[in-house]
């Protein structure tokens, strides 16, 4: 039998994406100008119920604006995630400051307790600033991620947030759609919560504009910066004064024509992510050996992406799973290896790091596309049974 090639996450373009770029090409309007970009923008603000939205190149760039309107400095620290992809975290450095490990709960995302452990015992608060013991430096922020849709403890991070006066970065760039169903944020999406929230629009998140990535925020001024920052710092439109160091990040009318149409489908898409997710887990979790992990109970998930656990007792270990379902043209991948072990951040402070080495051990991620089809989800299943029936 020969089995078609299964990719993990690629981008569907059903809608009206081929429309609305030949609309923006027979106007002339493809750069940064162009009535869709504005569009666009209002279109995400109004989907998350946020104050306003600003439009970026890509998820790694309204990191780095987002950090920097939180008044992030080379005299800083930010408390960031190990389990994570890389890109949460280099914007930090982009920034001249340092970041500091924290580990995650079984959520995946930040542990709260070892946030807020680390906040008392490792550092002083002194006249509204968190001041880190062993470097005497200013905790100024912190950037927590949602990860794979996943919604991070958010009313336990907001307390400590306010009680140590740290700035929240929500890197929501795997979490758009993801919201609170209970409790005190009780409709808040994913980015809506902290000082200021980023999206992705990269080619395998849940909407795809190629690239491109957007700015949220309930403050008007942390808003209006960011789009100044974005768009070259341009004081004066006519004679080009310029106030500050600005950058070149500003969507296309391109990207954007093609999110207004990724946008319209969302919902449909975590339709069909969550069938998926579901029909997974029901067979998968009945196979020894395995499970797929859950999302948290008080939200509703975007169902982003879809986390196999491997345990001890399975057959194969997590490279030999990987290797035997890529021979079963299945794509996969394991979680991201831990950013306090990379080269660039060995030398950063990191805090008990101990579940995120569990979970790198035995986490891949499995095909969660959203025009994945059901044989396709059966088949992916068979091959994780046969390994038991194989023996
Ligand atoms: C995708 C992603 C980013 C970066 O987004 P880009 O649009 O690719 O720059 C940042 N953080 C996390 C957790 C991501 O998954």
């Amino acid at each position: 039998m020969s089995q078609k090639f299964i990719p993990l996450s690629v981008p569907n373009f059903k809608g009206k994406e081929l429309e609305y770029v030949t609309h923006a090409i027979e106007t002339e309007w493809v750069s940064t100008g162009g009535p869709y970009v504005n569009e666009f923008e209002e279109k995400v603000c109004n989907y998350v119920n946020a104050k306003g939205a600003v439009s970026v190149q890509n998820g790694t760039s309204g990191l780095h604006i987002a950090l920097k309107v939180c008044g992030v400095t080379r005299e800083d620290e930010v408390i960031v995630p190990t389990l994570t992809f890389i890109a949460a975290v280099n914007p930090v450095k982009y920034l001249g400051a340092e970041p500091i490990f924290m580990d995650c709960d079984d959520s995946l995302c930040v542990d709260p307790y070892k946030l807020m452990e680390f906040c008392r015992m490792e550092c002083t608060f002194i006249n509204g600033k968190l001041i880190n013991k062993r470097t005497g430096k200013h905790v100024k922020a912190i950037i927590v991620v949602h990860v794979f849709g996943n919604m991070s403890s958010m009313d336990k991070i907001m307390k400590i947030a306010e009680e140590f006066n740290l700035k929240v970065v929500e890197d929501a760039t795997e979490a758009l759609g993801t919201y609170y169903t209970n409790g005190i944020y009780k409709g808040k999406y994913a980015g809506t919560i902290g000082t200021v929230g980023v999206y992705s629009f990269n080619g395998n998140k849940i909407i795809t504009t190629g690239g491109g990535g957007m700015i949220v925020s309930n403050e008007e001024e942390l808003l209006k910066r960011a789009k100044h920052l974005t768009t070259q710092a341009k004081s004066d439109e006519l004679y080009y004064i310029h106030d500050e160091i600005g950058y070149n990040y500003r969507m296309t009318n391109l990207q954007a024509a093609i999110g207004i149409a990724q946008l319209e489908q969302l919902e449909d898409f975590i339709k069909i992510k969550e069938v998926n997710y579901k029909l997974y887990k029901k067979f998968i979790n009945e196979i020894p050996g395995l499970e797929i992990l859950n999302f948290n109970e008080n939200i509703r998930s975007n169902y982003w992406f879809y986390a196999l656990f491997i345990k001890d007792d399975f057959p194969l270990k997590r490279d030999q799973v990987i290797k035997y379902l890529s021979s079963n043209n299945v794509q996969v991948r394991p979680i991201w290896d831990l950013i306090s072990e990379q080269q660039p951040y060995i030398a950063n402070q990191n805090y008990k790091i101990e579940k995120s080495k569990t979970y790198l051990a035995h986490i891949i991620n499995i095909p969660c596309s959203s025009n994945l089809s059901t044989e396709d989800v059966l088949y992916v299943i068979d091959c994780l049974r046969n390994v038991h029936n194989k023996k």
